[in-house]
C-alpha cells in the first residue's frame, strides 16, 4: 500500500462488510477482516478478527470510514476464508428469497464464484453449508 497522509485516506479507503454466519457484521479492508468491539453515540470501534492483532479501524456510526486500518497487519490475510464467507453470505440471501432447493443455490453460487482448487478445498460441502443457511 502506498504511504500517503492520514486525512488523504479519509474517505478513500475501500471499506465493505460481510454478515458472519452468527449474523454479526463484519468489516472487510484490503483482505482483512474485522469485528466491531465498541460502539458509541458516534463512533464504532472496528478490531482485525486475527487472534492478537492490534490493528483497528475507526468508522462513524454510519459505517463510514474515519481513521484506522493503515498499520501493518503481524500475519497473513485470509483470502480464501473471506471469498467463503462472500459466498456463504450470497447462499444465505437466496434462500431466503428464492424457492429453489439450497443445493441447487450452492451450486450455482461455488461455480459463479470461481473460486481456486484451495478455496474450494476447504468450502464447507452442499449440505453443511445448506444446514448452515437454514439456521
Ligand atoms: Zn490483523
Amino acid at each position: 500500500m502506498q504511504t500517503t497522509t492520514e486525512s488523504s485516506l479519509q474517505g478513500t479507503m475501500n471499506i465493505s462488510f460481510i454478515t458472519s454466519n452468527k449474523g454479526q457484521l463484519l468489516l472487510l479492508l484490503d483482505q482483512y477482516l474485522f469485528r466491531c468491539h465498541k460502539k458509541t453515540a458516534k463512533k464504532k470501534y472496528w478490531v482485525c478478527i486475527h487472534n492478537g492483532c492490534k490493528v483497528s479501524i475507526h468508522t462513524d456510526i454510519n459505517d463510514t470510514y474515519v481513521c484506522g486500518g493503515d498499520t501493518q497487519h503481524d500475519h497473513e490475510p485470509n483470502p480464501e476464508m473471506i471469498a467463503i464467507r462472500k459466498v456463504r453470505q450470497k447462499m444465505k440471501e437466496r434462500a431466503l428469497e428464492e424457492t429453489i432447493p439450497t443445493t441447487m443455490i450452492y451450486e450455482q453460487e461455488v461455480s459463479n464464484a470461481s473460486l481456486d482448487s484451495m478455496t474450494l478445498a476447504v468450502l464447507p460441502t452442499s449440505l453443511e453449508m445448506s444446514t448452515c443457511i437454514k439456521l
